[in-house]
């Protein structure tokens, strides 16, 4: 492990250091491009991309491409790039993830590769943790791509329902009606279509913007109707910013569209009310390691009492399968009673459930828990229950960010997640050294008996500092946490701010503030991520003599001091928080807090550690500050962390099953919507079918039929009149002559004829309309039931341990199974609706929306897949 780990150093600074000379280049070539004018700088794009155009490659003109974006730099925001920055623009133009720390400015590295790639024409996208971010980086940058002649969009999640695809674009050129975003404006859109605005910020060479809105267009553009309607174009380059934050916490749960479906809600309460008298260790157990709950004998026999009593019991055990659907409901409601904590797992706010990201302490909108477990909770907090959702498309990030033809990262903490990294999406790790030498010291931890005692010392430490004026960022796991700290400050007259990365826009303001004299800023994790904390505060719009005295003080008394009052279960998020202090080479510090009472100690290491104070000897109130017990506590990270890759491992290899699945049928629906000529396949469905009712009713090809067989033919003929109307001459007699092949055909050439005629009565176009949506409608129907079909047999599996064999083999054999079943269903509901389309002489109107993000469809509302049906009498049937 250590050789292996001494290896990678010694490999990182080999690459770092074989990309100097291409370093030395870039510089050489300063002189002249500082020579430029305005309008030649400007120039070189066009020259560039005529460069491409004749056969140069992407990498020959990277010397010229760096050196012009810096010389824009320089010219537009004042900033040249270090030559640290260019290395690390280079490892992202390579398709790696650049390691450089918070603060080095990765936000201007980026601009480097985005330039050069956005040459080709193609499209690059930059993926932010935020909206705030995605719109801030935007105009930040923007003057420097402006400068050179490149066009730049931001895309957000929808905020309010008139406009559900928030898109601008950057023009320096006028002023918008928002001062806050002076030079982005709103791209403006046709009505009914907001979805041009969308597509129009994709047409830009560079968009900037969050995981989570790429993937919903991406999905979304597989449920459009009309190709027209689509909004991304092919995924070539994207380099996601936070990296570790998005393809590894975030990554934990899939991006899923849904709708509502029909369910007893009774059920919920009822189930939450039962489980609410249940005790711990007396009823039910908890595994706090696989974070399940389990019940007692005990606990079990009081529910199968209850729920006799409320009637709702089949057969009188619990566990018996004729119960099978009210243990899903008594699984769900245990959880929510055993393991989920308001304000902790999640908040309840204007009567909903929502979801806090255990990261970052941010509220998840519009997410839910699935298997039913989110209703439960809603009715463990007895606040009204939304519906079930069915799926309607689903992708996980993995997945989606594997689709793009080059992908690129960057973060300030990757190295601990590299074989992840590298596991998964196929992304090398590079350590980029730092601008200047860091210089933050870094305490050890110091471990107490309890939180009580803990939080009492973490309290006195802020007093201390601040009573000098030396500002200090508290980081905490929760919300619950930080206003338990709150308190505490309070108490002791400390004024100070708390963030709980609910409101990134207002946060950043004051994250952006927590350098200065006094201030005292209590965090979660990962509140304010990505926003600069510079000594003295932001400069901007401050006297800079001031800001400047202020600046000096606060390095005078040691910059920005971190507290963590509790060890995130990543190593890679403590150091994230420690990066806070020492940025481009600050003076600042750092200490973690713990007790025993953590989660992080208690899940793995908490005996030993225990052990380590007993015989150190310690009291309530001594903190032990020890390395035995530090290495115990990472121990238990590292435990953690493989314990959670192999979650995410496992969140991929069955998304792989499912992904195989929906190239397929997403390939398919393009081929639909972009004219494939679906005549001559539909026709070819009509005769598989046709051969296989045949089949089914007649095994005996011989000429001679028993009389027996009459019965066969007329079954076969009913069948058949199920596909299309059987005129008058096949039923007559007219077949029993015949072998099973020659009435296949001849049932063929009927279906021909009568497809021609009715072709003929229509019109060649609405004919081609009704093959286009009677496939679609097909398609998206039984894709939706397929998605749903396999949650459950990933569930199912989950579940029950299946004989001796490995669960994700029985998926992919089962998924396997399901999918051939849900071609020959294709197959089958094309060749039985196409000759029953009615269609009215207008073409159908193809006024849809995608469904909002985060937003259920209602049984009502128009379905979104636009057939301009309602939702229940559509895909929702
Ligand atoms: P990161 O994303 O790496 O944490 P940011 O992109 O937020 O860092 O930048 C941190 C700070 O460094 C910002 O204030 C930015 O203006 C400044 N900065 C970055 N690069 C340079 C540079 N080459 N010259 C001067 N300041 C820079
Ligand atoms: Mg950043």
């Amino acid at each position: 492990m250590v050789k292996w780990l001494s290896n990678l150093i010694d490999s990182n600074e080999r690459a770092v250091k074989r990309l100097q000379p291409l370093v030395d280049h870039i510089n050489s070539l300063e002189p002249e491009f500082e020579k430029l004018s305005d309008a030649e700088l400007r120039a070189k794009t066009d020259e560039f991309k005529a460069r491409l155009q004749d056969g140069e490659s992407l990498d020959e003109i990277l010397p010229e491409a760096y050196a012009a974006v810096r010389e824009a730099a320089k010219r537009t925001i004042k900033q040249r790039h270090f030559d640290v920055q260019l290395i690390g623009g280079v490892v992202l133009h390579q398709g790696k993830i650049a390691e450089m720390k918070t603060g080095e400015g990765k936000t201007l590295v980026a601009t480097l590769p985005l330039y050069l790639n956005a040459l080709t024409g193609q499209g690059c996208h930059l993926v932010t943790v935020n909206d705030y971010l995605a719109k801030r980086d935007c105009q930040w940058m923007g003057p420097i791509y402006h400068a050179l002649g490149v066009s730049l969009t931001a895309i957000t999640a929808m905020q309010t329902p008139d406009n559900p695809f928030p898109s601008y674009i950057y023009d320096p050129d006028r002023d918008s009606e928002d001062p806050k975003w002076k030079h982005l404006h709103h791209i403006p859109y046709p009505p009914n279509q907001p979805q041009a605005a969308r597509r129009q910020a994709y047409e830009a060479d560079i968009t900037y913007g969050t995981n989570n809105e790429f993937g919903f267009d991406y999905l979304r553009d597989n449920m459009v109707w009309d190709l027209s309607q689509c909004v991304q174009r092919p995924l070539t380059y994207a380099i996601v910013d936070e990296v570790d934050n998005i393809l590894i916490d975030e990554a934990r749960t899939p991006l899923i569209i849904s709708g509502a479906a029909e369910e007893a809600t009774q059920k919920y309460y009822t189930f939450a009310q039962l489980v609410s008298h249940l005790g711990k260790d007396e009823d039910y157990t908890i595994d706090e390691r696989t974070h399940s709950a389990s019940l007692t004998d005990t606990g079990m026999t009081k529910m199968e009492k209850a729920l006799k009593h409320e009637g709702l019991l089949k057969a009188p055990e619990l566990y018996d399968p004729s119960n099978y659907f009210l243990t899903q409901y008594l699984d769900s409601a245990l959880k929510a009673h055993a393991l989920f904590r308001r304000d902790k797992d999640y908040v309840v706010k204007d009567g909903q459930v929502i979801i806090v990201d255990e990261f970052t302490g941010r509220l998840m909108f519009g997410r839910r828990y699935s298997e039913g477990l989110h209703q439960a909770i809603e009715a463990k907090e007895r606040v009204k229950i939304q519906r079930e959702s069915v799926t309607m498309a689903t992708i996980t990030f993995q997945n989606y960010f594997r689709m793009y033809q080059k992908l690129a990262g960057m973060t300030g903490t990757a190295a601990t997640e590299a074989e992840e990294l590298y596991k998964i999406y196929k992304l090398d790790v590079v350590g980029i050294p730092t601008n200047k030498p860091l210089i933050r010291t870094e305490y050890p931890d110091q471990i107490y008996k309890d939180e009580k005692t803990k939080f009492a010392a973490v309290t006195r430490e802020i007093k201390e500092l601040n009573d000098q004026k030396r500002p200090v960022l508290i980081g905490t796991t929760s919300i619950e946490k930080s206003e338990l700290l709150s308190d505490l400050l309070k108490r002791n007259g400390i004024p100070h701010q708390v963030l709980n990365a609910k409101n990134h826009e207002k946060e950043a303001a004051i994250i952006a503030q927590a350098g200065r004299l006094g201030a005292v800023t209590v965090a979660t994790n990962m509140a304010g991520r990505g926003v600069d904390i510079i000594l003295g505060g932001n400069p901007e719009e401050r006297d800079a003599a001031e800001w400047q005295e202020e600046h000096n003080k606060v390095v005078e008394l040691g910059g920005l001091h971190i507290v963590g009052t509790e060890h995130h279960e990543a190593r890679r998020v403590d150091n994230q928080l420690r990066g806070r202090a020492g940025r481009q080479g600050d003076p600042g510090s750092s200490r973690f807090y713990a007790s025993l009472d953590d989660e992080i100690i208690r899940r793995f290491g908490g005996d030993r550690i225990q052990g380590v104070m007993q015989w150190a000897g310690m009291d309530e109130n001594t903190p032990i500050e020890h390395s035995i017990a530090t290495r115990a506590m990472t121990n238990s990270q590292v435990k953690t962390e493989g314990y959670h890759f192999d979650i995410r491992k496992h969140l991929v290899e069955y998304d792989d099953v499912v992904n195989k699945h929906r190239e397929v049928i997403y390939d398919d629906r393009k081929k639909v919507l972009s004219g494939a000529d679906l005549k001559a396949n539909i026709l070819s469905m009509v005769q598989d079918e046709i051969k296989s009712v045949v089949a089914k009713h007649l095994s005996n090809v011989s000429h001679e039929r028993e009389e027996g067989e009459k019965s066969n033919l007329s079954g076969l003929l009913e069948d058949i009149s199920a596909i299309f109307p059987v005129p008058p001459q096949f039923r007559s007699n007219g077949l029993s002559e015949l072998s099973a092949q020659q009435i296949t055909e001849k049932l063929t050439d009927y279906a021909n004829e009568l497809y021609n005629q009715r072709e003929q009565e229509l019109g060649p176009d609405n004919m081609r309309i009704a093959e286009r949506m009677v496939m679609l409608r097909v398609i998206d129907r039984l894709w939706m039931e397929h998605l749903t079909a396999m949650d459950h047999l990933r569930q199912g599996i989950g579940l029950h341990a299946v004989g001796q064999q490995e669960p994700l083999v029985v998926y992919k054999r089962e998924g396997h199974a399901y999918f051939e079943a849900l071609l020959a269903s294709i197959q089958h509901d094309v060749a039985h609706n196409i000759y029953h389309v009615g269609i009215t002489k207008e073409a159908p109107q193809k006024k849809k929306e995608a469904v909002p993000v985060g937003k259920r469809v209602g049984r009502n509302d128009p379905c979104p897949c636009g057939s301009g049906k309602k939702y229940k009498h559509c895909c929702g049937k």
